[in-house]
């Protein structure tokens, strides 16, 4: 598949107007087990990613990601900014212009380690990183991404969280579903439908 300007603009696109979309739905998460403002966060940065979109998608693949990575540690703020920040700018490093997929599924490798070491936190603790470590074991085993992001956000609620404010609540954080872990499988599934949808 040709990585051209059409295809990063519907890319881009796409993952913005999901969050924006579903906004409500995660302020509502974090307001059971945080503060009540990672939609309005997300929404904030993927506002700003919207208005600079004609730049950032004439950019090379890498460049632009880079660009979205800025743009989401200067406006997301909270805990999610530098962290989402720091997936999307690591993802900028490791990709080519034109990655195959197994480059592809390296450089999101990275990107999850980098994530990791941003948020010294690691699989386990009810946070983003449970649903981007089994979406990158799906990547290698050839699974459906989108399934097993939505799969692995819903297997957060039963989790106790370790890490980000939400572990201030200890043994009551169990029960629901971590905010960031359904902001990534949102951003997981609009990126699928959109490769799937394009030429
Ligand atoms: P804040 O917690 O500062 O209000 P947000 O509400 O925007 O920030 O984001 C909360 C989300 O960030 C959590 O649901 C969790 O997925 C993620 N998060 C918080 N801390 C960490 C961490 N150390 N490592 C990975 N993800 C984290
Ligand atoms: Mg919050």
């Amino acid at each position: 598949m040709q990585i051209d300007e059409g295809l990063r603009r519907r890319l881009v696109r796409a993952v913005a107007e999901t969050i924006i979309a579903h906004g409500a739905e995660l302020t509502e998460l974090d307001q059971a087990i945080g503060d009540g403002d990672h939609g309005l966060n997300m929404k904030r940065g993927f506002e700003a990613v919207l208005a600079d979109l004609d730049r950032i998608a004439a950019l090379p693949l890498p460049q632009a990601l880079h660009a979205v990575g800025m743009t989401l540690v200067m406006k997301v703020g909270g805990a999610s900014g530098p962290l989402y920040g720091t997936l999307f700018m690591q993802l900028g490093k490791s990709l080519t212009e034109q990655p195959s997929r197994a480059e592809a599924t390296e450089a999101f490798a990275a990107a999850i380690e980098a994530v990791k070491a941003r948020g010294k936190s690691d699989v386990g603790s009810k946070t983003m990183l449970d649903v981007l470590a089994p979406v990158l074991a799906a990547l290698r085993a050839g699974g459906d991404l989108a399934a097993t992001a939505d799969a692995a956000a819903e297997a957060t609620g039963p989790m106790k969280a370790l890490r980000g404010r939400a572990s201030f609540l200890g043994e009551r954080s169990i029960g629901h579903v971590d905010p960031g872990a359904r902001s990534s499988a949102l951003i997981v599934r609009a990126i699928c439908e959109t490769l799937e949808n394009s030429p």
